[in-house]
C-alpha cells in the first residue's frame, strides 16, 4: 500500500501537511512517491504577515521534511488579485495532465466549508474512476468540524511520522502557530486511540477500492 504512487489534489500549500502528512512520511519510509497537486497557486493573501514568496519558501522547506513533488495550477485570478478557482475543461484538462502513473489518488472531503476545497474534491471525483485504483478524502482538521456524513473507514498508523508531520507543519511559521499545530496532532491522537494505546492516526474515507 506505502509503496505506491499517490496523487494528492489539495487547493492550497499546507493542507497536504494538516490533512496526510504523517502519511506522506510513511510513503516515503516506506518506498512510495508523493506529487502534491495544488489548485490555488500561492497568492497574495489577506494575512499581512504572508506574500506569494513567503507562502513558495513555506511550502519548499515542508518539500524538504516530507520529500515530494508538486505541480501547481496556473489559476486565473479576480481583478483584486485573489484566485478564482473554478471547475472548468481546463482545469480538469491540467489534472488528467498530472496522473501519470499515479494509482492511489486523495483529495479534501465534498462537505468542507471552504469553496476551494471542494472544488478539488469536484476536480478528483472527475478524475478518479478511470485512472486510478483507490480514492481516499482526508479528514482535515480543522476543516472536519463541519462535515456531517464522513465514514472515517480508513485509518493510517503514523506513530512513528508524527515529528515529520509537526516538522513539516512548522514550515508555514507565518500561518500555523502551536496551537494550530497541537490542535491537528491531538485530533490524530485521538483517532490513534481507536488503534490501540499510545497510537496515532491519520483517517480517511475510502471512496472506492479497486486493488
Ligand atoms: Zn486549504
Amino acid at each position: 500500500m506505502f509503496d505506491k504512487k499517490f496523487l494528492i489534489i489539495t487547493a492550497h500549500p499546507d493542507d497536504l501537511e494538516m490533512g496526510c502528512g504523517g502519511l506522506v512520511a510513511k510513503i516515503n519510509k516506506n518506498g512510495g512517491s508523493v506529487t502534491n497537486l495544488i489548485l490555488v497557486k500561492p497568492s497574495v493573501e489577506h494575512n499581512v504577515n504572508r506574500d506569494e514568496q513567503i507562502v513558495r519558501n513555506e511550502l519548499e522547506k515542508s518539500k524538504s521534511v516530507l520529500n515530494f513533488e508538486t505541480a501547481i495550477y496556473d489559476t486565473p485570478l479576480y481583478d483584486n488579485g485573489r484566485p478564482n478557482l473554478t471547475l472548468t475543461n481546463n482545469l480538469i484538462s491540467y489534472a488528467e495532465s498530472c496522473i501519470n502513473e499515479h494509482e492511489i489518488l486523495i483529495s479534501h472531503w465534498r462537505e468542507d466549508h471552504h469553496q476551494d476545497h471542494r472544488v478539488c474534491y469536484d476536480v478528483a471525483r472527475s478524475i478518479s474512476r478511470k485512472h486510478f485504483k483507490q480514492f481516499w478524502c482526508m479528514d482535515e482538521p480543522p476543516y472536519n468540524l463541519h462535515y456531517k456524513n464522513f465514514d472515517c473507514n480508513h485509518y493510517v498508523d503514523i506513530t512513528d511520522c508524527v515529528d515529520q508531520k509537526r516538522q513539516a507543519l512548522e514550515s508555514y511559521s507565518t500561518y500555523f502557530n502551536n496551537f494550530s499545530i497541537d490542535t491537528i496532532i491531538d485530533y490524530n491522537k485521538y483517532r490513534g486511540s481507536f488503534l490501540g494505546e499510545n497510537k496515532v492516526a491519520e483517517t480517511f474515507h475510502l471512496m472506492y477500492n479497486k486493488i
